[in-house]
């Protein structure tokens, strides 16, 4: 059985329902969303473990039974008595969502502040995915243990799928965060960025800027998101292609599109589809997620 560990912060999400007074509660957050749809896309013979650290509160036994009833590998979630899990609330008017966050001192922010814990989780896996956002919220420190345990499990063999999510308002500064995040590219063989956030905090001008970028920092393929634009990626041989997506008749909620969109294109590569198929099966699963209101989308899978 193959093994994948998506490493980072999953919070409560509070929605209003448009009843006064009524508030729906569910759990999200850019890694989990790609593990979630990981799990509904690839058969039982892959488990997929979530790595992350939460309280020993109420809440945080909510998000446990959350994971395990979906099928997510829960021997990796830390618990920390003195911490508990970061929250979002969603804002409805007019039809737009707007978020408030309380996450500064979530339990999530220690997730890798025992070095052994990480090297526990990532023994024997074949897959770690991560993103810029599970960096910036960690220690200069802890970046750094994560960092090095990555490069160790990709020494061992291990593959390691970053996507750099960019989201200047977690770090001190762009400067900062651009420095961390090519950092992270250095130990992963395949990085899954977006182009218009690339294209905003880093300069680049068209996505095979951004592959190139990615390339020259370590990385061994790139697959550059671009909305409903095509999907600009490299072979091993670092031949720039690109691949056209099919268009979505109705977009109600981008939520989660590229974090789908990961797991549709890692879930058939690892089912030995190729790149060009991978992709497509990709932007089917964001396709479908993009249809439907909210991150996570029951129905959606990356299965035709
Ligand atoms: P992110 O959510 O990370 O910003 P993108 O907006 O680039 O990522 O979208 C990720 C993927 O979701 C795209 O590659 C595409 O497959 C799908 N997608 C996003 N927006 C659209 C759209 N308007 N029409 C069709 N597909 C879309």
């Amino acid at each position: 059985m193959g093994r994948i560990v998506s490493i980072g912060e999953c919070m409560g999400e509070l929605s209003e329902t448009g009843t006064p007074g009524a508030l729906s509660m569910g759990f999200a957050g850019d890694t989990l969303n790609t593990a979630y749809y990981l799990r509904r896309s690839l058969g039982t013979d892959w488990q997929v473990d979530y790595l992350t650290a939460i309280g020993t509160d109420g809440l945080s036994d909510r998000m446990l039974d959350f994971l395990a009833a979906e099928g997510i590998g829960t021997d990796h979630v830390r618990c920390l008595s003195d911490k508990t899990i970061g929250l979002y609330y969603i804002t409805l008017k007019d039809g737009e969502r707007s978020f408030t966050y309380w996450r500064n001192d979530s339990a999530a922010k220690r997730l890798a502040s025992d070095p052994s814990l990480l090297a526990r989780a990532l023994d024997g896996a074949d897959m770690a995915y991560w993103s810029g956002i599970t960096l910036a919220i960690l220690s200069n420190q802890d970046r750094l243990a994560l960092i090095e345990a990555l490069s160790q499990f990709a020494g061992r063999g291990g593959t390691v799928v970053f996507d750099p999510n960019l989201r200047p308002r977690l770090w001190d500064n762009p400067e900062t965060m651009r420095g961390w995040i090519h950092r992270a590219a250095a130990v992963s063989d395949l990085c899954l960025p977006s182009f218009e956030d690339e294209a905003t905090w880093f300069g680049d001008t068209d996505p095979s800027e951004t592959i190139k970028r990615y390339l020259a920092e370590g990385s061994q393929r790139v697959v550059v998101k671009n909305g409903a634009a095509d999907v600009s990626f490299t072979d091993g041989a670092g031949q720039i292609s690109t691949c056209a997506i099919p268009p979505v008749e109705r977009v109600v909620d981008t939520t989660a599109a590229g974090d789908s969109f990961n797991a549709g294109f890692l879930a058939a590569e690892l089912s030995g589809e190729s790149v060009r198929e991978a992709i497509a099966a990709g932007a089917r699963l964001a396709g479908k997620v993009i249809g439907a209101k909210g991150a996570l989308v029951p129905e959606a899978t990356s299965r035709a």
